[in-house]
């Protein structure tokens, strides 16, 4: 009788297709949808991903639901954002899924703020006064391209910790990830011509745009160089403080945000104040993602002259951004229509 249940256990278990397919795979949860896209890209066949955040949510303010912690349960591999972007869910997601692989400090375990450059690492005492200030730096570094780019090769060096036999294959799938994206950025030609490391570091010493005033060198940039270009220089306005990394890249700078302190509404005093910065720097794009209301971009447009863009900041927050390189090519494009 038990061997005849044994069987029939076993049968039932055969029988789900899918669980036995994914039982080769790894499991990957991601906190949000960005960096599901970039370990897909990495992992390939190998690997299951889930994000618990989709691209159409604010990651500041989600609700920890039981599916999450189902998910995190199965998880091998844990990938987060970092810089407390996730402090109000994490936790109690990986708590609840009592699943010690992906533990803080597990190999499960990932952080991808590791190893990237970040910006606005408070100099001072953080306080409540300041509003949600993440106090170990700007958490919203994944619209950098060049993060992006280093967040795939640290993907692929843990997934080789956790599953050595296709260690290869993730450089592989990095590297194509890394050149696809390195010649979206500058086009093939000049990747070519010139090499992407150079043209990279040429984008962090600021060097970039003196470099393209020499018409042979702009005669050669493509993507979202040559689209990005005119807006070289200038000065935007942007909602919360979430597209500073992707302004510096492209060399334009934030001149001030919609919210007062970061996750503090707009007020009229501040849509004031904005107004006369945004004469006096010049602004014409006012920058948002699609889950904040429009109304305080729309008063600051008309006051100021300045257009607003909305455009999503997160793979899956519009239907065109399906993966990283549409997500770019998306907001590149919505921006460079200005
Ligand atoms: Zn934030």
């Amino acid at each position: 009788m038990r061997t005849f249940f044994f069987w029939l256990g076993f049968a039932a278990l055969a029988a789900g297709s899918t669980n036995q397919a994914r039982a080769d795979k790894l499991r990957i949860v991601t906190t949000t949808a960005d960096l599901a896209a970039i370990a897909r890209s990495v992992a390939g066949d190998a690997a299951d991903v889930r994000s618990v955040c989709t691209g159409r949510e604010d990651p500041h303010f989600i609700a920890a639901k039981p599916g999450f912690i189902v998910q995190a349960r199965d998880a091998d591999l844990w990938i987060r954002i970092g810089l407390e972007l996730e402090i109000g869910w994490e936790r109690p997601i990986l708590e609840g899924s009592r699943n010690t692989k992906i533990r803080v400090g597990a190999k499960g375990h990932l952080d991808a703020s590791e190893g990237l450059l970040l910006l606005d690492v408070p100099q001072t005492q953080v306080t409540r006064a300041m509003g949600d200030v993440h106090p170990m730096g700007n958490p919203h570094y994944w619209l950098d391209p060049l993060n992006a780019r280093r967040i795939a090769g640290t993907i692929a060096a843990r997934l080789a910790q956790l599953a050595p036999g296709h260690a290869a294959a993730f450089a592989r799938n990095a590297a194509a990830f890394q050149q696809a994206l390195d010649e979206r950025m500058f086009g093939a030609e000049l990747v070519k011509a010139v090499g992407a490391e150079a043209l990279w570091a040429k984008t962090q010493d600021g060097t970039m745009g003196t470099w393209l005033s020499d018409a042979a060198n702009a005669a050669r940039a493509g993507g979202w160089t040559k689209a990005m270009q005119p807006l070289r220089g200038q000065k935007i306005i942007t909602y919360h403080r979430s597209w500073l990394y992707l302004a510096n890249r492209f060399g334009m700078s934030v001149s001030g945000e919609l919210e007062p302190k970061p996750g503090v509404p707009p007020t009229a005093a501040h849509l004031t104040e904005l107004a006369e910065n945004a004469k006096s720097d010049g602004v014409k794009i006012i920058l948002q993602e699609p889950f904040y209301s429009t109304k305080a971009a729309n008063q600051l447009a008309e006051r100021s002259g300045a257009h607003v863009v909305v455009v999503a900041n997160s793979v899956g927050g519009q239907p065109e951004a399906g993966d990283y390189l549409t997500l770019l090519d998306l907001i590149v494009g919505k921006l460079a229509q200005k």
